[in-house]
């Protein structure tokens, strides 16, 4: 699956947003948002008119960043996510938030979900105690994930551990330290998502 392969901190500032891409120095002041709060490049500087359209896009985008998807793939989970019983806005963060990478990242076990992503491609990652290395895969309520036998003591697992005590895990897993596993309790309300995006505003671009 190829992806973006850019400077992570550019996104961020391209977004006038963190987006929290890059683990342990998002937090710290050395973040690209903080110290440059204006887009890359030479015009980044002038001021961008304001339009619903580019507010829609910007909002695709950003999402489409965190998550670290490009667009055929983001495309794909809208489509699915329309195709759901539900609001659509809804369902499509709710089909984000259950890719594997994204369950290990918000488990703990990873500092970012690009981290996250290379654990899994990596084969560190079970799921049911079956290794799985596709970061797409999409985990079911009442699914186990679990940090491989071999992969227990790899030294990014537990600096991300010991960096992510900050962070709180989402309602709807339930994560074992000790066993370095974790469950899905259920697949994620609105209200269980903490990010701030505006999903009514990608249903109103995709919809165009
Ligand atoms: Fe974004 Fe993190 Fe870079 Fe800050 S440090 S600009 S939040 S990726």
């Amino acid at each position: 699956m190829a992806r973006y392969t850019g400077a992570d901190c550019r996104l961020c500032r391209r977004e006038g947003n963190k987006l929290f891409l890059k683990g342990d120095r998002c937090y710290s002041d050395k973040c690209a948002v903080e110290r440059r709060p204006y887009p890359p490049g030479e015009a980044g500087r002038k001021r961008a008119k304001e339009s619903e359209y580019r507010l829609q896009l910007r909002e695709k985008q950003r999402t489409k960043r965190i998550y670290g998807l490009l667009e055929k793939q983001f495309r794909g989970y809208y489509d699915l996510a329309n195709r759901q019983s539900g609001v659509t806005g809804e369902n499509l963060l709710r089909i984000l938030e259950s890719r594997l990478d994204n369950v290990v990242y918000r488990l703990g076990f990873a500092k970012s979900r690009d981290e996250a992503r290379q654990q899994v491609r990596h084969g560190h990652i079970h799921v049911n105690g079956r290794r799985v290395d596709i970061p797409s895969f999409r985990v079911r309520s009442g699914d186990l994930v679990a940090v491989a036998p071999k992969a227990r003591d790899m030294l990014v697992i537990k600096t991300s551990l010991i960096s992510n005590e900050k962070t709180e895990v989402p309602q709807w897993l339930e994560v074992d330290i000790e066993k370095l596993q974790g469950s899905v309790l259920a697949l994620p309300e609105r209200d269980q998502i903490d990010l701030d995006i505006r999903e009514q505003l990608i249903v109103e671009l995709y919809s165009k």
